[in-house]
């Protein structure tokens, strides 16, 4: 296991939906010892739970829309604050817009970036044979064009930034999972 000399890893990992980024965030969060931050299941168990922001939020899913930055960067804000993400952390689906990751760096910047590059043909096979609940044609291709528009100018933000590390998605899991496990090290120090 790598660490950061600071002794943390504080990664936030990019990938369009149908990356494969969920399969790898659920093997890095068991390799780093980090919690698993996921504003999508956040908002889904929110969803589930049923109370007023979450059926609100429920609505906003199932179009592909954004909640609105202010919303989601309180949310994320309130779970850094737990003790389990003192030591670092993973975030998934989270920044989305470059507002969300100028919050961020506010409250906890990320010391590595791993952009999951898989081609957009392969994306959309996977997206379409998956099928989870709020996966309608619709709301997929909604999600798809705001990625493009607003999550895609994150790769030079954090390229500007120093600690991006682009990742090629494409091959098994385990193939994949040890180019991340390399990036990652490779920008955190071991
Ligand atoms: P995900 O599981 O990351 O694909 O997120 C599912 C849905 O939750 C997205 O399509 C958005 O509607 C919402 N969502 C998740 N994370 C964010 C975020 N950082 N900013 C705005 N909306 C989000």
């Amino acid at each position: 296991m790598s660490r950061a000399p600071d002794g943390q890893v504080r990664l936030v990992i990019l990938g369009r939906q149908g990356s494969g980024k969920g399969t790898q965030c659920a093997l890095l969060v068991d390799h780093y010892a980090i919690p698993h931050i996921s504003t999508g299941d956040m908002l889904r168990e929110a969803g589930a739970a049923g109370t007023e922001f979450g059926q609100a939020a429920k609505a906003i899913m199932d179009r592909g829309d954004l909640l609105s930055d202010e919303v989601i960067v309180g949310a994320v804000q309130e779970r850094l604050a737990h003790d389990d993400a003192a030591a670092g952390f993973l975030l998934d689906g989270f920044p989305r817009t470059v507002g969300q990751a100028e919050a961020l760096a506010a409250i906890a910047g990320p010391n590595v970036v791993v952009n999951l590059d898989v081609p957009t043909d392969l994306v959309l096979e996977r997206m379409l044979a998956r099928g989870r609940a709020d996966d309608t044609e619709d709301a997929i291709k909604r999600r798809l064009e705001l990625y493009e528009e607003q999550t895609a100018p994150l790769v030079s933000y954090y390229d500007d930034r120093g600690v991006l590390a682009t990742v090629d998605g494409v091959g098994e899991v385990d193939e994949v999972f040890a180019r991340v496990v390399k990036a990652i090290d490779a920008n955190v120090g071991s």
